[in-house]
């Protein structure tokens, strides 16, 4: 199983579930709008779900049935990122929130 960034990080995103990840699996670059963790190494220890003050992480077979999209959205960043900011970018401005990372 993984540990899954939901759509809650989106223009949130900080550092404290990256502080305690004991493998150092949860990711973001300064042109993403929320952070990432790698399935293939996430050992489900439940640090970062804990460490994170806006609940915005679940384990996936507990993902809200809203958040489901993001199990794919978490492992495809790994690989596909230009494709996967886009969706991030989609489902922020229906959230009704700007993308609070400036694109030219
Ligand atoms: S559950 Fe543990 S190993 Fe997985 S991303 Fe969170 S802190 Fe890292
Ligand atoms: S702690 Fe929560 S809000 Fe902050 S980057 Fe991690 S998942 Fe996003």
């Amino acid at each position: 199983m993984t540990y899954v960034v939901t759509e809650v990080c989106i223009g949130v995103k900080g550092e404290a579930c990256m502080a305690v990840c004991p493998e150092f699996c949860i990711f973001s670059e300064p042109e993403d709008d929320m952070s990432f963790i790698d399935p293939a190494r996430c050992t489900d220890c439940g640090a970062c779900m804990e460490a994170c003050v806006v609940n915005a992480i679940y384990p996936e077979d507990a993902l809200p049935k809203a958040s489901r999209e993001f199990t794919h959205i978490n492992a495809s960043w790994f690989g596909h990122k230009t494709g996967v900011r886009a969706r991030v970018r989609e489902i922020a401005e229906e959230m009704g929130h700007f993308s609070p990372v400036k694109r030219k």
